[in-house]
């Protein structure tokens, strides 16, 4: 069986070989494969001071202090920890600014922080997807504690105006968190630059390996944050758990690679992603959700309006790619994300998610387009029979 071309990069990509080599030094015997927070020992020395590395080369990606990171599980876990942790240390008292078009793992959190008595203000996006300041500075009223926005959509690839909402949130004395999980090396990250306090990433979305991220907690606020997690003390009494060597190695490696290939391959990514839009675009009701200007280089989410999504993804047998996002495609729901758009039910299930990366070639592209044109017009015809 001939595989499809794998174009579905913002659910997960590939762990980089570089990456993976690295992880396997940190498994066996003979390897640094011991608790880090062993203190009697070489081997532990050797562990702590590979995951102090990784730490180091994760602060210097998002331009923090070492200091300020705080290991977790991945993105969903330090969204969780962000925002169930400020809440939970204030009692659940103040509110939640945040918006419709987030991942599941900062909208149940925030469902879950409302039943607790959290008010939650839902902000919704505007038609290009982007998340306006103005409403933002409506939404902030003295009882507001936390604005939580996403630097970079999964769905779209939409970018947020983050240092313009740091900049409101510093104004009005209120802490800002970002999911940037889908940022990292598409778009410049620095956390002083866009004023936040807290910060999600996920080893898995940029070439690392799944099961692992962290939160960047501005220092100043870290006894601001109650842990979800107790025992042991580890992260300096934010998140306790034996460290996972192999995986901070991996999430390392991969944050060392990402930054230093950050301006190229960004660039890369962006004319290969442009190239695939330009073999499509003139096809008869094909649009792009979003619109073209300010979306991260490896997105690109297309409606295809004339025929019926379901079929086409069904029909689409050379590509892998998905309606929606990985975590809401079990469900035949139109995408909450392009319906929050005011992007009609219809239209969101006519919609389809291209995301490339690091291993998608000229050919990829060029193949995917041959392929998409054929499929398209094929289905455009049986449907107007
Ligand atoms: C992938 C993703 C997550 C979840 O990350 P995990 O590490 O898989 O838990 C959260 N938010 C966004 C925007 C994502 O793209």
């Amino acid at each position: 069986m001939q595989l499809p071309i794998y174009l579905d990069y913002a659910s997960t990509t590939p762990v980089d070989p570089r990456v993976a080599e690295k992880m396997a030094d940190c498994l066996t015997m003979g390897g640094v494969f011991a608790n880090p927070a062993s203190r009697s020992h070489v081997y532990g020395w050797q562990a702590e001071e590979q995951v102090e590395l990784a730490r180091r080369h994760v602060a210097s990606l998002l331009a923090c202090d070492p200091r300020e990171i705080v290991w977790t599980s991945g993105a969903t876990e330090s969204n969780n920890l962000a925002l169930k942790g400020i809440f939970e240390s204030a009692e659940f008292a103040g509110g939640l600014v945040t918006s419709t078009s987030e991942h599941k793992a900062i909208i149940d959190p925030a469902k879950w922080l409302s039943e607790k008595g959290v008010t939650v203000h839902w902000l919704e996006p505007g038609r290009d997807g982007v998340i306006d300041v103005e409403k933002v500075r409506l939404a902030i009223s003295d009882q507001v504690r936390l604005v939580s926005i996403m630097l970079v959509n999964n769905e779209t690839g939409v970018i947020n105006p983050i240092a313009e909402i740091g900049k409101l949130c510093r104004e009005k004395g209120v802490l800002l968190h970002v999911d940037a999980s889908q940022a990292v090396g598409r778009v410049d990250i620095d956390v002083s630059r866009l004023s936040v306090d807290l910060m999600s990433v996920s080893a898995h979305k940029f070439y690392g390996p799944k099961g692992v991220g962290a939160l960047y907690v501005r220092r100043s606020i870290q006894s601001q944050l109650k842990p979800l997690i107790l025992g042991g003390g580890h992260e300096r009494g934010m998140r306790s758990g034996t460290l996972a060597t192999h995986q901070l190695a991996g999430m390392g490696e991969a944050a060392r690679l990402i930054k230093e290939l950050e301006d190229v391959e960004a660039d890369e990514l962006a004319a290969k992603r442009d190239c695939l839009w330009a073999g499509i675009e003139d096809l008869p009701g094909v649009r792009r959700n979003g619109g073209s200007q300010n979306i991260s280089p490896s997105h690109l989410n297309v409606c295809f309006s004339g025929v019926d999504g379901e079929t086409l993804l069904l029909a689409l047998r050379e590509l892998a790619v998905s309606s929606g996002s990985a975590c809401t495609s079990a469900s035949l729901d139109p995408s909450y994300v392009l319906t929050a758009m005011g992007i009609s039910d219809e239209d969101a299930r006519r919609s389809i998610r291209i995301s490339i990366g690091r291993f998608t070639s000229d050919d990829d592209v060029n193949n995917a387009v041959d392929h998409i044109r054929k499929i398209y017009t094929e289905l455009n015809q049986t449907q107007s029979i």
